[in-house]
């Protein structure tokens, strides 16, 4: 072969195989994969139309059901991370015009507004300040007020470590027609969620937190009610990878070509549900909260104080206050290099404020929050 045009080795690097640090992930995530999640992904990949794989496949679909406590057979993992999954929900069920009530607790919350307002919802949002949750009571004046098609909350608020309780919250959109979208990107494997008892229509996670998985393959469910909304639609759903319609012949009986599954990343979800279901998922959340418990006091005799209100925080993530005139991202930074520990710094309205602190799926045990304590004492001034 003759060659015309001289190669450009100006970013051909010469490196080693990869190796980086050891680092105990104690932040909003992703929190460490439990080793037996990595060596299921080490599995050779199998083509995405196998048999074995689909197989693979049903198996995610029931333990999702069994994690989330539904019988909704629109059950999937969808390819991409916890975002990708959020947007699954609002493009299948969002048409342009839709009014779409979105309860803002935090950064979450203006995410789906965002997102629900470019698929052309009218979007309208009800605020609370951020580290606090809504009583069913302004959900029902909002509800009343707006008349959504949709209304949308997230569960657990990563930003700010408040837990919107959800009791209540079915029957009402039940009332006014209307359907329930929920994040659960922070609390699914960790907080006690039940999906169909709730009334909760469409909902979404990931699984680099409370699954103790890495990212990449996103938990998805839609209720029948939702279905109907979907099958009902005037207009395509704007968004060809995310479509339901489309992705529904691949999970579902027909098994048809929809895209190259992300084969390993379902390899580390089946096997990071398959652990949650042989502890049982009623002893994982048990064990967040028994584990949280022990943060937050631990946290408290060294001085720290916490930013909830005990009854509305997450099992999964605590917002710790930065005392005044510490320098909180030079702690997370000595924290990270000198100890490989790593907490996340405060996001949006919370940022400088706060540190959070996660303790999730594997993560979520007494070692890690006396590793953090130990840690935290030799950092502070
Ligand atoms: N929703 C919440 C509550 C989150 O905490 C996150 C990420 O932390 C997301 C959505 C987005 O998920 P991802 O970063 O996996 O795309």
């Amino acid at each position: 072969m003759t060659q015309t045009v001289s190669i450009n080795n100006n970013q051909r690097l010469q490196l080693e195989p990869l190796s980086t640090p050891e680092r105990l992930l104690l932040g909003p995530g992703p929190s460490n994969a439990h080793p037996a999640v990595l060596q299921a992904m080490n599995t050779p990949p199998l083509g995405h139309l196998d048999p074995a794989f689909l197989a693979v496949m049903d198996e995610i679909q029931s333990l999702l059901r069994y994690v989330w406590q539904t019988e909704n057979p629109l059950t999937i993992a969808v390819s991409g991370t916890g975002t990708a999954a959020m947007e699954a929900t609002i493009a299948n069920v969002v048409e342009p015009g839709d009014v779409v009530l979105v309860g803002v607790i935090g950064y979450f919350g203006n995410r789906l507004a965002d997102m629900a307002g470019r698929y052309g919802a009218d979007v309208r949002t009800i605020t609370k300040p951020w580290g606090q949750v809504f009583s069913l009571d302004e959900l029902h004046t909002a509800v009343q007020t707006h008349r959504p098609t949709i209304l949308a909350l997230v569960h657990a608020e990563t930003s700010t470590g408040a837990c919107q309780p959800l009791e209540g919250v079915g029957e009402l959109c039940r009332e006014f027609g209307c359907l329930l979208l929920i994040d659960t990107v922070t609390s699914l494997g960790g907080v006690p969620i039940f999906l169909d008892e709730w009334g909760v229509d469409l909902a979404y996670s990931c699984s680099q937190k409370g699954l103790g998985c890495p990212p990449g393959a996103s938990p998805f469910t839609m209720s029948p009610r939702a279905v109907e909304k979907l099958q009902q639609r005037r207009t395509k759903v704007a968004n060809w990878y995310l479509d339901m319609t489309l992705l529904h012949k691949y999970w579902g009986s027909q098994r048809v070509y929809h895209h190259t599954a992300p084969i390993n990343m379902y390899y580390a979800l089946r096997e990071a549900l398959r652990l949650i279901a042989e502890e049982g998922v009623e002893n994982s959340w048990r064990r967040h909260q028994e584990n949280v418990e022990y943060l937050w006091q631990s946290l408290e005799d060294i001085g720290l104080s916490l930013h909830v209100q005990r009854e509305y925080r997450l099992p999964t993530l605590t917002t710790v206050r930065i005392p005044e005139g510490v320098d909180g991202k030079a702690i997370a930074r000595q924290l990270l290099l000198e100890h490989n520990i790593e907490i996340g710094g405060g996001l949006g309205e919370l940022a400088g404020q706060v540190w959070r602190v996660g303790l999730m799926g594997f993560n979520s045990r007494k070692e890690n929050v006396d590793r953090l304590i130990e840690a935290l004492q030799q950092v502070l001034p």
